[in-house]
């Protein structure tokens, strides 16, 4: 059974700034705390004389298991695990543990206290590990749960309260890792980046990325991100980042991804005020994938759609070829386009299952007609 928050109850408007952003008191201390209770009550009931392992996944959890756990009143026992919050459960299927478990569940009933259930990914991936350990039981506990960002089939026996898909703060919860402190739950005020779409503009080398772009901006407030032109206009300016990405560039090869991440968040952050962002020729590998993520994440946003600009490879051939004999660039003749061709099929185009898990895939037919490319691309960012 779910119980669900009542927001119009809250009348106390209290205003917090966490880092750069603003967030406003959405459940108090008090609320939580009843809601705590209630769930205890039911633990109290249904696990009496199980001896239940409370396996608390850190780092979120800490407060709710402290409060939760006070008001367990049988025979338990507790231990933290942790899990890389992001990183690698969408891409490889599995947690990766951190911290793990020190004792046998075998034959135990064990209780995962987690603070947030979101997609429920990494909470079914866990399901999975436990369960191989051969549990008699193993239930779910959260504090939250996002229905709408739910992805999978979850079993949660316990939540104490649904939430609407916003980004909070406050009792465990973070913002780039401050505001875990906070006694109340914090709901992020609206700011210049949430009602930002942020478009992902994919494709091969030579599938009309920066063409679509160009149209893009023209018909909408939008940025453009061109990590390519980026790089360029460093290489021309003989800075640092130039000269290491020239050597790169001129191989054919992909720049290391701190420094692309580095370079990427700068530009972003540097825009001001805007109805969207184009994101061209970033991400190009999925660890870039996940840094654009947690980046967005952190500014309280994430990627609205990925478009996936998919032209046949000898055409591609052609057209980078035929740019080659008037753009002048250093990575436009046939060996270094072969190289980025391959680079591409390597490290980038798996992205397209990774976007696909992420829910915002979307294909395009990057052939024929540039008018009818632009109208198939416009048709997915005013759907
Ligand atoms: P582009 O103009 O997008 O074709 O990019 C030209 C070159 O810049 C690439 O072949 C890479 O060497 C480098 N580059 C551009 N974007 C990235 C990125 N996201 N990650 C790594 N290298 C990049």
């Amino acid at each position: 059974m779910y119980i669900c928050v009542d927001f119009s109850e809250i009348n106390i408007m209290k205003t917090i700034q966490v880092k750069d952003l603003e967030f406003s008191i959405s459940i108090p201390e008090a609320q939580i705390l009843e809601k705590v209770d209630a769930i205890a009550a039911r633990l109290t009931k249904d696990l009496d004389g199980k001896n239940p392992l409370f396996l608390c996944v850190l780092n979120g959890s800490f407060m709710f298991v402290s409060d939760l756990l006070k008001r367990v009143n049988i025979p338990s026992e507790v231990c933290f695990v942790k899990y890389s919050s992001y990183q690698g459960t969408q891409t490889t299927g599995k947690v990766k543990q951190l911290m793990g478990l020190t004792q046998s569940i075998e034959g135990r009933c064990v209780v995962i206290v987690e603070d947030i259930v979101d997609t429920g990914i990494t909470m079914t991936h866990l399901l999975d590990d436990l369960k191989k350990q051969n549990p008699a039981e193993l239930h779910v506990c959260t504090l939250l749960m996002k229905p709408e960002k739910l992805e999978v089939e979850l079993d949660v026996e316990y939540c104490a309260m649904e939430i609407p898909n916003d980004f909070i703060v406050g009792y465990g919860l973070d913002y780039d890792g401050f505001g875990r402190n906070l006694p109340d739950i914090y709901t992020l005020n609206e700011n210049r980046y949430s009602k930002m779409k942020n478009i992902v503009l994919f494709g091969a080398p030579g599938s009309g990325k920066g063409t679509q772009s160009d149209r893009l901006v023209a018909k909408y407030n939008y940025q453009h991100i061109s990590t390519g032109d980026v790089l360029r206009a460093e290489i021309k300016n003989g800075t640092e980042l130039g000269k290491t990405a020239q050597a790169y560039i001129e191989k054919g090869q992909l720049l290391p991804d701190e420094l692309m991440v580095e370079m990427l968040a700068k530009v972003y952050d540097s825009f001001g005020k805007c109805e969207g962002v184009i994101f061209d020729g970033f991400p190009r590998t999925i660890p870039q994938a996940e840094a654009l993520k947690i980046m967005l994440s952190n500014r309280g946003t994430d990627v609205t759609e990925m478009i996936d600009l998919d032209v046949p490879e000898e055409e591609l051939m052609t057209r980078l070829i035929n740019r080659g004999k008037i753009s002048g660039r250093a990575d436009d003749n046939e060996e270094t386009i072969k190289k980025r061709l391959a680079v591409y099929h390597e490290q980038t185009s798996p992205l397209k299952i990774w976007y696909q898990e992420d829910g915002k895939y979307n294909h395009i037919n990057g052939l024929g007609d540039m008018e009818t490319i632009f109208n198939d691309i416009c048709a997915v960012l005013e759907k």
